[in-house]
């Protein structure tokens, strides 16, 4: 497969130097991928400025366009296996995991967002003017940046890429340097189905690539995935230059509210599958869990059970439910807090330490004694790490709801309970963009995604994702005789 750089229409070599990409489950080189210069990023942006008038591509029929996007879908579909083992080999994460989230995933969000191209509508308004026609359309936003993060690589590009299209815009992507691989395999079935020169564009490279981007005064709008921290730069760059319209879906620390009343065995289940999703390198991982004080010794047995059967190996072996975390820097981060929180006074329960292997491999870990200050409960470790708390089931709901909302993040969080009112009570008092009642964090494409607070701005997926790419436009037509 191809290393290149894409820019309207060709593949080109890159004159940064370029990157090389590693196997998590190895620490082996896969390959070197090229970087751009800046004036590659220029040429990249310039292509989507073109695009986006030329008739090939604003000339469509909304049907010829929901075709394509259709057809990328089949193509995902039809190179499933080798995508999903194209993003195990270069992410780490698990191949069943590859298969039923990420690929899956992928295909069902072009189809999604394919199905929207036709039904895309303004409004005629009721306006207090005489003799006026008042009616609102949706235009393309123009040329996007699409910048992604390394955990779910070819999913999340999929998050913003189908509706971007859909909505007839044109776009640079640069995916992150750490999993550059599924991007550039999508771009080449992107080519195979039919998209004009100039309309899908590539920039590979580090956050250096990234920051031109971010700076860049021809830019319309850019989709940022990735860490709260680099959010934060993107935002202040943005304001800068031309104040390009912003999607920001950031970091998260995800409460876990268990009730007295809860079915444990279902809440360990649930909750092991919401932590350790590809070794708890998820935005919304469930990382901190609120326990009824009657019920918190037999969840942590449980759950510590659970953690310790779990089969930690390379994602290429069938069979493996947690495999390496992405990169050595990465899993020094998450032995880091692990380090901190014992220096507080948290207890291991089970795991701890990096496992063995020349891989990124880190035991699943369960941690108690936490207490609510330690950096370990409000700082994202994105590894599989949980930390367990008792709440008193004397104090008010509102108690255990101010301790969920005490960290600077709102993406996700779950509650477990068998009682409605309860469960309507949290779900209401939590400030985060989705709570889950009873069930891991799954995404789905009908649903919006994004966060509160520091968590980001605006939403992915569902009809909402159509606004982050939609100018609405309000012609008026005074047809009166004055
Ligand atoms: P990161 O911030 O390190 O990098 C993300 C992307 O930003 C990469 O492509 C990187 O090259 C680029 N980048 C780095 N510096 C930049 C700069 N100055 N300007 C512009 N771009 C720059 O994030 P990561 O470590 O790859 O991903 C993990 C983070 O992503 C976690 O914080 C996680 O919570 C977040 N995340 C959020 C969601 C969500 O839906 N909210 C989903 C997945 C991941």
């Amino acid at each position: 497969m191809t290393t290149q750089l894409f820019i309207n229409g060709e593949w080109v070599p890159g004159s940064a130097a370029a990157i090389n990409t590693l196997n998590p489950a190895t620490g082996e080189v896969i390959t070197g991928v090229a970087s751009a210069s800046p004036a590659e990023v220029d040429g990249a942006v310039a292509a989507a400025r073109a695009a986006l008038a030329a008739p090939a591509w604003a000339g469509l029929l909304p049907v010829q366009r929901a075709a394509l996007l259709f057809r990328l879908a089949d193509l995902i579909e039809e190179n499933a296996e080798e995508l999903a083992r194209l993003e195990t080999t270069d992410q780490g994460q698990p191949l069943a995991i590859s298969r039923a989230v990420s690929v899956t995933g992928a295909a069902e969000h072009f189809r999604y967002f394919a199905g929207w191209v036709t039904k895309i509508q303004g409004s005629t308004n009721p306006i207090s003017y005489p003799d006026t026609l008042h009616y609102t359309r949706r235009e393309p936003i123009g040329v996007n940046a699409l910048i992604t993060p390394w955990n779910f690589p070819l999913m999340i590009l999929s998050w913003k890429l189908s509706p971007a299209l859909a909505t007839g815009n044109t776009v640079v992507i640069k995916p992150s340097e750490v999993t550059p691989l599924s991007a550039l395999r999508l771009v080449e079935l992107a080519v195979r189905a039919g998209f004009p020169p100039g309309v899908i564009n590539l920039v590979t490279g580090d956050g250096a690539v990234g920051a031109l981007l971010s700076a860049h005064p021809d830019v319309d709008h850019l989709s940022y995935t990735g860490s709260t921290a680099v959010g934060r730069v993107i935002t202040r760059a943005a304001a800068d230059s031309n104040l390009k319209r912003l999607t920001l879906e950031l970091g998260g620390k995800a409460p876990s509210i268990i009730a007295a009343d809860a079915d444990i065995d279902a809440a360990v289940a649930g909750n092991l599958a919401g932590a350790i999703l590809n070794s708890g390198q998820v935005c919304a991982a469930y990382t901190r869990f609120y326990v009824d004080a009657a019920r918190e010794a037999e969840f942590v047995d449980k759950m510590a059970a659970g953690l310790a059967a779990l089969r930690l190996g390379p994602g290429l072996e069938e069979g493996t439910q947690l495999g390496p975390l992405v990169s050595e820097r990465h899993l020094t981060h998450v032995r880091d807090l692990v380090a901190g929180g014992l220096r507080a006074g948290a207890e291991v329960i089970t795991g701890g330490q990096r496992a063995p292997g020349a891989g990124y491999f880190f035991e699943p870990t369960l941690l108690t004694g936490v207490r609510d200050d330690m950096a370990i409960m409000h700082e994202e470790v994105f590894g599989p790490v949980l930390a367990v708390t008792a709440y008193d089931a004397a104090e008010e709901l509102d108690a255990v709801i101010a301790r969920a909302n005490n960290t600077e993040y709102g993406l996700a969080a779950t509650v477990w309970t068998r009682d409605i009112a309860t469960s309507q009570r949290l779900a209401n008092g939590i400030r985060a963009g989705a709570v889950f009642v009873n069930m891991p964090p799954i995404p789905d494409m009908a649903a919006p995604w994004g966060g509160y607070r520091a968590s980001g701005w605006g939403r992915e997926m569902g009809p909402q994702a159509l606004d982050a790419y939609t100018e609405t436009k309000a012609v008026w037509l005074h047809y009166g005789r004055e």
